[in-house]
Formats: C-alpha cells, structure tokens, sequence
C-alpha cells in the first residue's frame, strides 16, 4: 500500500506528517499522521493509535462514546512520544453514520450498541485492521506499543510476523455519564480492558 499524498500537518497537539492511502471509499482515503519525533525514530517500539473514523465523537465532541477523547489524547500521547495514528474510515464500527445514528435511536429504548448494530441487521463489529497492518508495513515499523482497551485490536496482529506488540498502552479517557452504559457494553460484550 502506497500513499496518494502525503503533507506536513502542524496541529495543537504538535507537528504531524499526514499521509493518505486509498480506501474502499476514494473520497474517504485511511489516513496516517506521524508525529516529528516518530520520523526521526528507526520503526522500533512505535506508539501506534489504530482509531477508526466517528464523526460524531471526533469532530461534534459527542459523549455518546468515548471516541472523541481517545482521539484527542493520543495524538497529544503520540506528539510527545513519537509514533503513529492510523486513521480509518469505518464509521461505527463499520456499518457507516446513518446506520449509527439509526443504532443511537435503538440505544435510547435500551439496546446496547452492539445489540443496536444486530438489531439493524449488521454485525456486532464490522470492523477490518488489515489496512492498518498495511500501513504499518508501508511505514517500515517492526514493533509497536498498541495504544487501546480493545482486545480485538491487539488480536487483529496474531500470526501477523513482521510486526510484534511490544506493549499496550491503556486509553482510559472521555467517561461521561452519557456514555457509562456504552463503556459498559464494551467491558462486558467485548472484554475492553477498563481498571476503572
Ligand atoms: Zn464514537
């Protein structure tokens, strides 16, 4: 996987390379931005923030999920640290944003987000990391510290070879009251690996 384009990006969290690669969606590239102090690094023990796209968290502050905050954190984690974000165009979960927002609707009669998804006729989690282990080969990087509290994600790297999880860093932020059943739902149905 090669990049369409890649640009420099200054942002409040610090100066970021941002780098698109295509997608399913043309208009909707994957997107990697790599922090100044990763592209002077040698691809070893990188800090990797794999976040998928939502809207309504990332770019509304939405406290509906915790996405927003995990977003905003990590790039801050990632400018001081050096490392990566990957950024992929799967919007809840995969099933695209009018679907979410049908899901929300189901959610506020009690469902949980995942049974939302399952009730409308998609998967619990549709979500592919295949392109962000592409990306990471692109970028040369062997090893990483996989920012998450998602088992699934450091699962997505088994019997991936040239890529080892070195460490996780725990992304334990944005706790809201609106969204403390959603958090819940993820412990309960998904194991995310929450100590608070
Ligand atoms: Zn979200």
């Amino acid at each position: 996987m090669k990049p369409l384009v890649e640009s420099r990006l200054p942002t409040k969290f610090g100066g970021f390379r941002i780098l698109a690669f295509e997608s399913d969606v043309n208009e909707m590239p994957h997107l990697a931005l790599l922090s100044d102090n990763f592209i002077k690094g040698n691809g070893i023990n990188v800090s990797v923030r794999v976040h998928s796209e939502c809207m309504t968290g990332d770019v509304f502050g939405s406290s509906r999920c915790d996405c927003g905050e995990q977003l905003a954190v990590s790039m801050s984690q990632l400018s001081r640290d050096g490392g990566v974000l990957i950024y992929l165009r799967q919007e809840g979960r995969g099933i695209g944003l009018v679907e979410k927002l049908k899901a929300y609707i189901l959610q506020d009669t009690g469902l949980n987000t995942y049974e939302a998804n399952v009730n409308l006729g998609h998967p619990e989690d549709g979500r592919s990391f295949d392109a962000a282990i592409e990306i990471l080969r692109y970028l040369k990087i062997s090893s990483i510290k996989l920012i998450t509290n998602n088992p699934e994600k450091l699962r997505a790297f088994d019997g991936v070879e040239d890529i080892e999880i070195v460490e996780r860093i725990p992304l334990e932020v944005g706790l809201d009251p609106e969204n403390a059943g959603y958090l819940e739902a993820k412990r309960l149905v998904k194991g995310h690996l929450f100590t608070k």
